[in-house]
């Protein structure tokens, strides 16, 4: 069962010189509930646009994107809003905010959504053990290194219990060591809460290391597309 499905997607961009720049042509994807998909391409190959496509942050000119079987493709914002809250997301440069504490940040989406103060305390908490940060609760960003932060941006994205996390090159920013601890960490969750994970990156390195099943993408077309284990074991 797909959670997450792209069909016969098409996206282009309009430069401000008048002219048309196709980002996606012809994209079909299934992203199983549960599975972790790596989608991998160099850079221009319409990675970020695949997964603005995801959260509704840009319309295709033509096809459906169907997320948790809602076609998001020609949803009005209100709508795109609820479908929003079932996605998380985590950033190659974290984008946490800077005048916030490490708790203040987990927190944020909770408040926008208007939880109780014991609700969120009590979520809050389970999120800085699940990442490995309840002695850092209290410091700013700036205190932290760029694998904390990035555990910041994990339990940030995973307050609202989404059922997809989304990972915009979450660990580009990163040197190998703690990338392979952040991949453990993402791994984790999905094996042990079953949030199914995107991942777009431009290394092969982590797409080996987690990812079920792998896209390859070129130039705005899926060129190749398969389980992880036949892919990397074929001769
Ligand atoms: P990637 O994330 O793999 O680097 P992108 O999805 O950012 O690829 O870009 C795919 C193509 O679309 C590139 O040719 C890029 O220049 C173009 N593109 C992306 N965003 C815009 C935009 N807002 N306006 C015009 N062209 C864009
Ligand atoms: P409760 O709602 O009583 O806390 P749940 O069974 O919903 O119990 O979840 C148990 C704990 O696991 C929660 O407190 C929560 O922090 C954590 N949890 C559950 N689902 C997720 C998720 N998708 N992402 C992060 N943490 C989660």
């Amino acid at each position: 069962e797909a959670l997450i499905r792209f069909e016969n997607v098409r996206k282009t961009y309009t430069t401000h010189h008048g002219g048309s720049v196709a980002a996606l042509e012809d994209v079909n994807l299934a992203i199983k509930q549960g599975s972790i998909l790596g989608v991998i391409g160099r850079s221009g190959a319409g990675k970020s646009t695949l997964i603005r496509l995801v959260n509704g942050l840009e319309k295709p000119d033509s096809g459906q994107i169907i997320v948790d079987s809602i076609d998001i493709s020609r949803l009005a914002e209100k709508d795109l809003r609820k479908v929003r809250r079932s996605i998380g997301m985590i950033f190659q440069h974290f984008n946490l905010l800077s005048s916030r504490t490490v708790f203040g940040n987990i927190a944020l989406p909770l408040e926008i959504g208007g939880l109780r103060k014991s609700e969120i305390q009590d979520r809050v908490e389970h999120l800085l053990t699940l990442v490995g940060l309840t002695d850092k609760r209290n410091h700013y960003p700036a205190e932290l290194s760029g694998g904390q932060k990035q555990r910041v941006g994990i339990a940030r994205a995973l307050a609202t219990r989404p059922k997809v996390l989304l990972c915009d090159e979450a660990t580009s920013a990163l040197d190998p060591e703690t990338t392979a601890s952040i991949l453990q960490l993402l791994a984790s969750i999905n094996r042990d809460l079953g949030v199914t994970i995107l991942l777009i990156t431009h290394e092969m390195a982590v797409i080996r290391a987690i990812a079920h099943e792998i896209a390859v993408l070129d130039a705005g077309r899926i060129v190749e597309q398969g389980d992880a284990y036949d892919l990397f074991t074929r001769p």
